[in-house]
């Protein structure tokens, strides 16, 4: 019987390609008394360099050291759970004399759930269940939710500095929060979150950023902002040194709905049962086009 292994790693969602199934790639066994799926996988590579001490593995400086078997807690297959036994490749470094372990995307260093099992988890603690529930459904203890939980970084924000380029924006977050909109800011440049408010009025950003002190406000160079208007405000008051940039995607936004604006009032213009109203109503959409797509179409327009 052949079997595609490919079709194994879609249906584990396993990317990593230093990963490579066994000869005896599956068992179906019992697990603490319950059936369980066991897939078996090797992971193993030539390391760049030397986690330990930073040098770079030339002439076989890092020699590969036997190998490390764990166990990975899958999401469940068919309401059963999943593992997968991982054979991790470990790895002996001659310039400093550390031993590490090969280390893949599929699972994080020393943790036994697979990334994608503790993403589903994460998921579930945003919906109101209790901890035993998602427990139960993903067939781990109520102590591993809760440290998948921890495992989260909280945003730690000491107001003692702010990145050069700052980018702001609202979105929906939960339906607790005042006027439903929550604002969010980021370093535009490492596009890491720097903060989430649950307000985005003016005269609470105003406050919240003045908590920065003036230094530290001066440094920031630019802005990136959707053309809110109260942002623009925001900005000329709390960073004195900061230049105003528009995103592009608005700036195309705000274009076209000009030019729609200046086609209904020129329609207007016109008689109803006009020609020119007429052809300006039902072709609208010939003014958004581009320069190619505009020549095709009032080619098409110029045969009725
Ligand atoms: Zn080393």
């Amino acid at each position: 019987m052949s079997i595609n292994l490919n079709s194994i790693r879609d249906i584990l969602n396993i990317k990593d390609d230093n990963i490579i199934f066994s000869d005896n790639f599956y068992l179906k066994k019992k697990f603490r008394y319950v059936d369980s799926h066991f897939f078996f996988a090797s992971l193993s590579y030539v390391p760049s360099f030397c986690p330990c001490c930073g040098a770079i593995n030339s002439s076989n400086s890092i020699v590969k050291n036997g190998f490390k078997s764990s166990r990975i807690r899958l999401l469940p297959i068919s309401n059963l759970p999943a593992f997968l036994v991982l054979k991790k490749q470990r790895f002996l470094c001659r310039d400093c004399g550390s031993s590490f372990m090969a280390e893949s995307s599929f699972v994080d260093p020393y943790c036994n759930l697979s990334n994608d099992l503790k993403k589903a988890i994460l998921i579930d603690l945003m919906e109101v269940y209790s901890l035993k529930s998602i427990a139960r459904r993903w067939h781990v203890s109520p102590s591993t939710v809760l440290r998948v939980l921890n495992s989260v970084p909280p945003l730690k924000n000491d107001f003692s500095s702010l990145p050069e380029f700052i980018c702001m924006d609202e979105f929906k977050s939960v339906k607790s929060v005042d006027f439903n909109m929550s604002f969010i800011f980021m370093d535009a440049v490492s596009r890491r979150v720097i903060d989430i408010l649950p307000d985005r009025r003016i005269h609470r950003l105003i406050s919240y950023f003045q908590r920065y002190p003036i230094e530290v406000r001066r440094r920031v160079k630019g802005v990136v902002i959707d053309m809110y208007e109260p942002y623009i405000t925001l900005i000329q008051s709390v960073f004195p040194n900061a230049v105003i940039i528009f995103d592009r995607f608005h700036i195309v936004q705000n274009l076209t709905r000009a030019l729609d604006r200046t086609r209904i009032s020129v329609m207007n213009g016109f008689a109803r049962d006009s020609q020119e109203y007429k052809v300006l109503k039902r072709y609208w959409k010939l003014f958004l086009l581009n320069e190619f797509e505009f020549k095709y179409w009032s080619l098409i327009v110029s045969l009725f």
